[in-house]
């Protein structure tokens, strides 16, 4: 480390940020927000999607937003995916069964808790990050210009589309991209991590168990682990953690999430 050269005739100087880009953003009026960029994950406050790198962050308190969600124009017209209808941003979700079912995003198909840009003509909605997609895109990913297949009913089958993604490997609901030169196929949720900057900064987002065998075998081993474990230890805390496993949906989730 090559020492500060002015130590030696003055004070010292830390390293001086290029620009500081301070925002106040009407969904948290209490304290300014700062433009930083840093690799880890966040959840975002305002679309409650993952995010990594650039982002406002607040500096006293824990609140974020993807830079995109505090730039989110109140009306798209013409947009490439729904290009029908007028979308109007939305700072609060629709909620539906007051909160026990969430409405989908009718690109990447997870649930919509935050900021949305809806039709107000049909019942089309999606994520800000979703709306930076377009039905052409040049992914850092993939050399050829990967464009949209046209929506699949998935929910009326219950399946998912059959289509393999290159990314992730799985076959998942939502928009699938695709490439005309070699095959290549991604899912528009998994295309999303290349905008939010989970992709640029080596980041899986973490992931909520789907439904099927997979779920099922995990759940197995984790109860045998806890089975195992509640042998080896007391009672007490043997009686705990089986309560903590069979609670509750939430509490198999969190577990799920790490693996
Ligand atoms: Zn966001
Ligand atoms: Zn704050
Ligand atoms: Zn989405
Ligand atoms: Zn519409
Ligand atoms: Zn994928
Ligand atoms: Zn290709």
């Amino acid at each position: 480390m090559d020492k500060n050269k002015n130590s030696q005739i003055g004070f010292p100087t830390s390293p001086q940020p290029e620009i500081v880009e301070e925002i106040t953003h009407y969904t948290h009026s209490k304290h300014p927000l700062i433009k930083v960029d840093s690799p880890e994950l966040f959840t975002c406050a305002g679309c409650k999607e993952y995010g990594a790198g650039k982002r406002f962050s607040c500096q006293q308190c824990a609140f974020q937003l993807h830079d995109f969600c505090t730039s989110s124009p109140p009306v798209l017209e013409n947009h490439p995916l729904h290009g029908q209808h007028q979308l109007v941003f939305n700072s609060k979700p629709k909620q539906a069964n007051a909160g026990i079912s969430w409405p989908k995003c009718d690109v990447c198909d997870k649930s919509t808790k935050g900021f949305t840009f809806r039709c107000r003509a049909c019942s089309f909605q999606m994520h800000p990050c979703c709306a930076k997609l377009s039905t052409e895109m040049n992914f850092p990913v993939h050399p050829h210009i990967l464009k949209l297949l046209p929506p699949v009913n998935t929910a009326a089958s219950g399946t998912d589309s059959g289509i393999l993604c290159s990314k992730c490997k799985r076959r998942r609901s939502g928009r699938i991209y695709r490439c005309n030169v070699c095959g290549y196929h991604l899912h528009a949720v998994c295309a999303k991590d290349l905008i939010n900057g989970l992709h640029a900064n080596g980041i899986s987002p973490p992931e909520k168990p789907t439904f099927g065998k997979t779920t099922r075998i995990a759940s197995q081993m984790v109860i045998k682990f806890v089975g195992g474990f509640v042998d080896g230890v007391g009672n007490g805390v043997g009686e705990y953690l089986v309560d903590s496993i069979t609670g509750g949906r939430r509490g198999r989730r969190s577990r799920m999430e790490n693996n």
